[in-house]
């Protein structure tokens, strides 16, 4: 990590969680996109054994901060974290990173919550009340955009509590199952932003050997994103019930049909972009498909 910012460089480095709800998906997703690494000792700084791609196990709250110095090339953090703080440049200054890609895990939304008892009018009318939040900048944002002028206080956590302690007459957290909300007499109104997790990344391009090495870490990523949910779906028919099963099957891509030797039965496959239920394959079974085989598939390069 002797580099400083801005200086040319070799290799990439990512910055994930090091420990939190991100911290496993992000390291598991990596390591499908064929990524691997020497552990250090104080696993702070994990050196890239396969390819030029190291990682910085981080807080979640410093990886904008760590692209915006270029300490790190690449982060995968919350939209929510991202966001927030790209919120927090004023007017007429660009956050030099953005997100890249949303890599479907870390679900999670910022929404406004009152008290159960409040009536939804009152919910509605938000003028001149209190809102806690971990989020100013978004909030103040969202208020912005819709007129309302209501007071951000700022908390660094246990925002739930506040309406009870009577630092504020609502909150505006993250919110997942909705059970925390639930535990303190809460209940969501408005949502803020939808949020899960994201590769972020600088907005200009990297002008040195990065480039290439980030090219090919997205070119495998969206590779293995493309893929979630894919099966390989084989079966046997009659010939002529191919156009019936193929209606069955918009998701199919480049389906090869081969003939079955000496009778006029053909073998199928395709590989399959959405969920393969039960429910599909006993309409496959319907139209006349036999011997179905649903199988995952583990990488595909076209
Ligand atoms: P750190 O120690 O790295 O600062 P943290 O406590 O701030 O960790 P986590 O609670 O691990 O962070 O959450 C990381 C991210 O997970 C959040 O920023 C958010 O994007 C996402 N997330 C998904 N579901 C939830 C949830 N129910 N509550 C909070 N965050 C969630
Ligand atoms: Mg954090």
């Amino acid at each position: 990590m002797s580099a400083p910012s801005g200086a040319m460089r070799e290799r990439v480095r990512i910055a994930i969680q090091k420990s939190g709800r991100l911290a496993e998906p992000a390291r598991a997703l990596l390591s499908s996109c064929g990524l691997s690494w020497r552990e250090s000792r104080d696993r702070l700084f994990c050196h890239g054994d396969s390819t030029p791609i190291d990682l910085l196990l981080v807080r979640d709250d410093d990886i904008p901060g760590l692209l915006a110095e270029g300490t790190c090339d690449l982060g995968i953090v919350g939209r929510n974290v991202l966001l927030e703080r790209a919120s927090g440049y004023g007017t007429g200054e660009v956050p030099p990173f953005r997100e890249w890609r949303g890599l479907g895990f870390g679900a999670c939304r910022l929404a406004l919550a009152v008290p159960q008892a409040w009536s939804d009018s009152q919910a509605a009318a938000l003028d001149g009340l209190r809102i806690a939040t971990s989020y100013p900048a978004l909030v103040s944002q969202w208020l912005k955009e819709r007129g309302i002028a209501a007071d951000v206080v700022t908390l660094s956590g246990s925002v739930e509590i506040a309406p009870r302690l009577g630092t504020a007459d609502l909150i505006c957290d993250i919110v997942s199952s909705g059970a925390t909300l639930a535990a303190n007499q809460l209940r969501a109104t408005d949502i803020v932003l939808d949020s899960e997790a994201v590769l972020a990344g600088p907005v200009a391009p990297f002008g040195d050997a990065r480039a290439e090495i980030a090219g090919l870490f997205l070119r495998r990523l969206d590779a293995v994103l493309g893929l979630r949910d894919s099966k390989l779906l084989m079966f046997q028919t009659d010939s002529a019930n191919v156009p019936a099963l193929m209606a069955l099957l918009p998701d199919a891509e480049r389906p090869t049909v081969m003939q079955v030797d000496g009778t006029d039965r053909v073998a199928l496959q395709a590989v399959c972009r959405g969920t393969v239920t039960w429910q599909r394959l006993e309409d496959l079974k319907r139209a006349g498909a036999d011997a179905l085989l649903v199988l995952p598939v583990e990488r595909m390069l076209a």
